[in-house]
C-alpha cells in the first residue's frame, strides 16, 4: 500500500509558510489506518515491549491502536493541567513560545519497556521531551514508532540513542 496517497497536503496551516501533513484523511480509510498500524506493529515486533506512550492529541490515534495490536497497555502524555492525579512535567520550546507535557506519576514503573508513538516527526522537540519524562520515571525507551518523518527537520537527532522508525518519509 502506498500510504503517501492516504495523506493530504494543506498549504498554510497553521501558518503561512507550512506544509501540514494531514493525517484525517488516512484515519478514515479504515483499510489504509489498519494497514499502517500492522506496519508499525511489524516493525516492532522484535522489541520487548511493555507499554506505548503517545503525546495528545495525534499520539492517541497511533499509539492505542498499537498498544491493542502488540497486546500491551497505553499511557497517554497531555497537556500540562489535563490530567487528574499526581504527574510529573517537561517543559519544551516551540517555535514561539513554550510548551508543557505531562505524565501521571505512577504511568510507569521503574524499568518498564516503553514505545513512544506520535504521527509526525518533525523538529523532535515534542518526543525529546517525552523520552525526558519517561526516563524521570526510570522507564527505559524502547524505540520511537511515527507515521511520518520530515527528514530535512533532522528530528531525529535530538533524539539521541533512540531507535527511530517512520512509515512514511517527506
Ligand atoms: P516536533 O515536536 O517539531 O517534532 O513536532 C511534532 C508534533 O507536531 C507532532 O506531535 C505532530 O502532531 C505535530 N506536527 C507538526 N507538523 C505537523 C504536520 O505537518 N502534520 C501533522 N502534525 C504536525
Amino acid at each position: 500500500m502506498n500510504f503517501k496517497d492516504y495523506i493530504r497536503e494543506i498549504p498554510d496551516f497553521p501558518q503561512p509558510g507550512i506544509l501540514f501533513k494531514d493525517i484525517t484523511t488516512l484515519l478514515k480509510h479504515g483499510k489504509a489506518y489498519g494497514a499502517a498500524i500492522e506496519a508499525l506493529k511489524e516493525a516492532v515486533k522484535n522489541k520487548e515491549i511493555d507499554l506505548i506512550a503517545g503525546p495528545e492529541a495525534r499520539g492517541f490515534v497511533v499509539g492505542a491502536p498499537l498498544a491493542l495490536a502488540l497486546g500491551v497497555g497505553f499511557v497517554p502524555i497531555r497537556k500540562s493541567g489535563k490530567l487528574p492525579g499526581e504527574t510529573i512535567e517537561a517543559k519544551y520550546a516551540l517555535e514561539y513560545g513554550n510548551d508543557c507535557l505531562a505524565m501521571h506519576k505512577d504511568a510507569i514503573a521503574p524499568g518498564q519497556k516503553v514505545l513512544i508513538a506520535d504521527d509526525l516527526l518533525a523538529t523532535g522537540g515534542t518526543i525529546a521531551t517525552t523520552i525526558n519524562l519517561i526516563r524521570q520515571l526510570g522507564g527505559e525507551v524502547a524505540g520511537a514508532a511515527f507515521l511520518i518523518e520530515l527528514e530535512d527537520l533532522n528530528g531525529r537527532e535530538k533524539l539521541g540513542d533512540v531507535d527511530v522508525f517512520s512509515l512514511i518519509k517527506y
